[in-house]
């Protein structure tokens, strides 16, 4: 057989990457996704299945996400020509990286601003693309460090500045002042804050987009309680969203996908409100419950799930939990203050107090 290295025609940034891969395994515990537990009601689930039943197999899907567009904009009270959709906002992240690659500064590649700890993907997709990444440490609260960002965004002329808030692994949401200094000083950049979580969360910020031309909003349906269909959504102005439409995959969103996301959207407003308030209630319960182990750290959570500082280092305490069964995400080998701290997803209370009883062993 003829050899052939594929390495002879592959960027070399794949050399310093690894795929994404879920831990493998069985546990009956997982607390590892940040997904919402599974409370969906049989209605919401018949009107599902009913949608589903009348697709149209045979045809391509809608291309311009026409009714999911306009149920999204409805529900958020603005444009839908302001709303772009995505195979979740994975794809939208990967999107933006795609199109915004301008050489600016004196860096030789594009530049990408965002935090540490963060959502890794924003890292892996710039270098997948071979963009420079700035990641900015957050400060003690892990809240944004604000001069050392700055800075950061001065030096490396970004193109995109990535904020999750809440932030995922922390929980933490960035302080609305900083949020808004960043916006002001970041003139040339689009700033783009994540709100993945943002259902979780005791205040919004989607109102940054009437006073700040350079932010995005992140949305998506992922968090939820609608992990499985894969839908995220962009909300910037008009002229950001038709050029990123120009690179966007015209069918990126199956039929099947957007009919039930608009559905999601548009009649399910109750039921995504029963998970919010479960979760909610069990971060409560679990947080109170935490505060009585003596030597835990816990930053106040806007999310649906807990960043959990130990008194042990966390990859001993991640391994005696999931010998237990029950699998949590740690980021130890990370280094420095990552080292202590797992990521713990609310799960119903059944699975969270598997979680308090497996802890209590392990400390
Ligand atoms: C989980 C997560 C996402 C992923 O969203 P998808 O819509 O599932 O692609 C985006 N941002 C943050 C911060 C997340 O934690």
């Amino acid at each position: 057989m003829q050899s052939f290295d594929p390495h002879l025609i592959l960027r070399d940034e794949l050399s310093e990457l690894k795929a994404y891969s879920p831990t493998a395994g069985e546990y009956e515990v997982r607390l590892d996704a940040n997904e919402a537990p599974a409370l969906l009601g049989s209605a919401a689930r018949q009107r599902l299945a009913e949608v589903s039943q009348a697709v149209l197999f045979e045809r391509y899907p809608d291309a311009g996400q026409k009714e999911l567009r306009q149920a999204i904009a409805t529900r958020l009270g603005v444009g839908p020509d302001q709303v772009l959709c995505g195979v979740g906002s994975d794809e939208i992240i990967t999107l933006l990286m795609t199109v915004a690659t301008r050489l600016r500064g004196r860096s030789p590649a594009p530049s990408i601003v965002t935090t540490t700890p963060t959502f890794v993907m924003y890292r892996l997709s710039a270098r997948i693309r071979g963009q420079r990444v700035v990641e900015v440490p957050l400060d003690g609260d892990w809240d944004l460090a604000e001069a050392s960002m700055l800075r950061a965004i001065e030096m490396a002329a970004p193109n995109l500045v990535f904020i999750a808030s809440p932030n995922n692994p922390t929980g933490t949401m960035v302080s609305r002042e900083r949020l808004e200094t960043v916006l002001s000083a970041a003139k040339d950049a689009l700033v783009v804050v994540d709100e993945a979580y943002i259902d979780y969360s005791s205040r919004q910020q989607l109102d940054l987009i009437e006073s700040y031309e350079n932010v995005a909003i992140l949305r998506t349906l992922s968090k939820i309680g609608f992990a499985s269909l894969r839908v995220g959504w962009i909300v910037g102005q008009p002229n950001l969203i038709a050029e990123l439409d120009k690179a966007r995959l015209p069918y990126n969103l199956p039929t099947v996908c957007q009919r039930l996301a608009t559905v999601v959207v548009s009649e399910l407003g109750s039921e995504i409100e029963a998970i919010r308030a479960a979760v909610l209630g069990e971060r409560g319960r679990l947080r109170a419950e935490l505060s009585s182990i003596p030597g835990l750290e816990l930053p106040p959570s806007e999310a649906n799930f807990l960043w959990i500082g130990l008194p042990k280092p966390a990859e001993q305490v991640f391994t005696a939990l999931a010998e237990r069964g029950v699998l949590v995400r740690s980021f130890h080998g990370r280094g420095g203050r990552l080292d202590r701290f797992v990521r713990v997803t609310i799960g119903t209370g059944p699975e969270n107090d598997r979680f308090l009883q497996a802890l209590r062993e392990t400390l």
